[in-house]
């Protein structure tokens, strides 16, 4: 199944001499499916600049979306060019939370594509902008109108400004199916440091179970994993930052558990906050389930992905199928193509 036509795929590209980053190999007749890390710390492609933060192209169910935007605006361009993205036909934006690491290059996106529709957490006076009706605040008849708000005659609804002024925002309250299949998880944080910040996460309900993207996970990886469990308990793969950077041991070893062996999460692709020791303790717990996400690297999410899969509506993958997924999973060269070609 998926190996005859990589294969076939591999082949004729070799022939034809093509040289093709991993992100175009699948493209000849459906839409890829895929995340394309373009943001993180760590990685080895020499194509990529190498930062702290986050961002990521998740392509699936025929969607493509960017998710997080980087820590650096330049930086940012330069590795979505190293890349050959086009980040002008977007179907839309995440914003996972207001942290300028997942920020910074929107206003290249902007440059871009102005109007590419953008969700992102609804918080009060934040930086997205926000509304709120004047009935808020208490009123005082009986001072003269020149010491009252607006004269006493505020407007219905106060809109307060946002930090990119005429982008498209959509904000999010609390979880929403924004298209069919596709849910961003609305969560907030109850860490010292971070309390009352809000998180959005993205869970794509395919044919394998639940692809979850996940930002920084201040409210928790835990958290962010039971909701998504209550859209669709089979959680196929969780990438993204898991914010344990600086947790001790037995916060690692609690959440690592939790992913494991509470909600059974298939595969695990960290990246960016989940820090050092946890990609150590997810590799031990999750073995070849463990896939490599680096910065460059595309992760594949295989031909059955397609958006609106219920559990049990087909056979689950083959162990064959499945032990290829892995290896194309790990591999920042996923069809050896460009091997090959050193070869050569
Ligand atoms: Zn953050
Ligand atoms: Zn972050």
């Amino acid at each position: 199944m998926i190996r005859s036509s990589l294969t076939t795929t591999a082949i004729t590209l070799l022939c034809l001499g093509v040289t093709l980053p991993t992100t175009g190999v699948a493209a000849a007749a459906e839409p890829k499916s895929q995340i394309t890390i373009l943001y993180d710390a760590f990685g080895t492609d020499a194509e990529m600049k190498k930062d702290w933060g986050f961002s990521a192209l998740v392509e699936v169910a025929g969607k493509r979306i960017l998710f997080d935007t980087g820590n650096d605006r330049d930086i940012f361009a330069a590795n979505v060019r190293a890349k050959g993205i086009d980040l002008s036909n977007l179907d839309f934006v995440v914003l996972s939370h207001r942290h300028s690491d997942h920020m910074a290059g929107l206003s290249y996106v902007l440059s871009v594509n102005p109007k590419v529709k953008i969700y992102a957490p609804k918080e009060g006076f934040g930086i997205y902008g926000s509304s709120l009706p004047s009935s808020f605040y208490r009123k005082d008849e009986s001072l003269p109108p020149q010491m009252r708000y607006y004269d006493g005659k505020p407007p219905e609804v106060m809109k307060f400004g946002t930090a990119w002024q005429g982008a498209n925002f959509e904000l999010i309250d609390k979880t929403t199916e924004i298209a069919p299949g596709i849910t961003l998880i609305a969560l907030v944080s109850e860490a010292p440091g971070t309390r009352e910040l809000k998180e959005l996460s993205l869970a794509v309900n395919t044919l394998d179970g639940l692809v979850l993207v996940v930002g920084c996970s201040h409210p928790g990886i835990d958290k962010i994993a039971e909701a998504a469990a209550a859209i669709n308990p089979k959680i196929h793969l969780i990438a993204g930052g898991f914010h344990l950077v600086v947790a001790a041991d037995d916060a690692i070893a609690k959440a690592v558990a939790a992913l494991k062996d509470t909600f059974k999460v298939e595969n695990i692709a960290p990246g960016h906050c989940t820090g050092e020791p946890t990609f150590a303790a997810l590799k031990q717990a999750f073995g070849d389930r463990y896939i490599y996400a680096g910065i460059g690297t595309s992760l594949p999410l295989g031909p059955s992905t397609n958006v609106g899969g219920r559990r049990g509506e087909r056979p689950i993958l083959e162990e064959d199928d499945l032990t290829t997924y892995r290896k194309l999973a790990r591999r920042e060269d996923p069809f050896g193509l460009l091997q090959a070609r050193v070869l050569r």
